[in-house]
């Protein structure tokens, strides 16, 4: 496959600058603007039956709200097997404006029929991250820009050690950032002593995700003082307790000098949650959430963790393939 390299990615040499690999290519993390950085456009899963997000309308309607309150990036964390879409995202992307980077990677077996795991396995769970984030998703030639796995409840099974494993490979070929759900918040140091301790990913490569549904400030520093970054997501009705515990999370994190490792998203999981069914949705957060972290930690740092914060997280040098 031919790639044209973008005139923000050029450098002299074998050394590309550190870009944001969108559904429409690389981009310099300073154009990402305001990044939702955790949401879905497409989402499909046994475990929310009824709610799937399948219809590309209502998604071009949420990007367009979500791009009229000033959004202008937009990180998918919808891994394989669960209703992607890619093919249809560089088409949502142009008409609304707003940048989408996709996602490779596996969530919890749950999620899954065992037969789609057994043919993971044999054709090699790594090699698909791989492929996804260099050639192309399917047949789509849009390549995924993050890696999404998933622990436990305050455990890492065996298959979150097979699909972390897996991921930890897929960074050290590509560059790719790994983006981690953790179960109602939990399990995070589990989580970074596997991927960063004994799989050798450095933590700024890693993005832990719901945190805030667990709210134990000591985890919270642990994690950032080993250098990962914190993506606070929501608000949901189901994490609907922890979520107003958000802006105090983010005000210690704050004080403490992490503020350059946070990170804010929507994570919008069902259609009802959706701003074009009456939900907080994606434009939630410039306007609610944003407003309220400004009473919070102020405007200036509110606005680093929507852009420059999400352009150092998800931006690398990119490897392998021909990127
Ligand atoms: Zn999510």
């Amino acid at each position: 496959m031919v790639t044209v390299r973008l005139p923000d990615t050029a450098r002299s040499g074998r050394t590309a600058a550190a870009a944001v690999r969108t559904v429409l290519g690389d981009i310099a993390p300073a154009r990402l603007g305001l990044c939702d950085a955790h949401d879905h456009l497409f989402l499909r899963s046994p475990q929310l039956p009824g709610q799937e997000l399948e219809s590309a309308r209502a998604a071009a309607d949420e990007l367009a709200a979500f791009h009229a309150a000033g959004g202008r990036s937009v990180v998918q964390w919808t891994p394989y097997g669960m209703g992607r879409q890619a093919g249809r995202l560089p088409e949502l992307s142009r008409a609304a404006g707003v940048h989408v980077v996709a996602a490779t990677g596996l969530h919890q077996a749950a999620h899954y029929a065992p037969e789609a795991l057994e043919r993971l396995r044999r054709e090699g769970l790594a090699d698909v991250f791989i492929r996804e984030l260099t050639d192309g998703i399917g047949h789509s030639g849009v390549r995924a820009g993050v890696i999404k796995v998933a622990g436990g409840f305050h455990c890492l099974d065996a298959h979150a050690r097979w699909t972390m494993t897996a991921a930890a490979e897929a960074h050290h070929a590509t560059g790719a950032p790994i983006a981690v759900h953790l179960e109602l918040g939990t399990a995070g140091m589990d989580v970074l002593d596997l991927l960063c301790g004994e799989l050798g990913v450095p933590a700024r490569r890693v993005v832990l995700g719901h945190l805030n549904r667990s709210p134990d400030p000591v985890v919270h520093h642990r994690a950032a003082e080993a250098g990962a970054f914190l993506a606070f997501d929501g608000p949901s009705r189901a994490h609907h307790a922890t979520d107003w515990r958000m802006p105090d999370a983010v005000r210690s994190l704050a004080d403490a000098g992490f503020g350059d490792r946070l990170l804010l998203g929507g994570d919008t999981t069902t259609a009802d949650a959706r701003s074009v069914r009456g939900g907080p949705g994606m434009p939630h957060l410039l306007r609610g959430v944003r407003s309220r972290l400004e009473l919070a930690v102020g405007a200036e740092l509110t606005e680093q963790m929507l852009t420059v914060n999400a352009g150092r997280a998800f931006a690398v040098e990119w490897s392998g393939g021909d990127a």
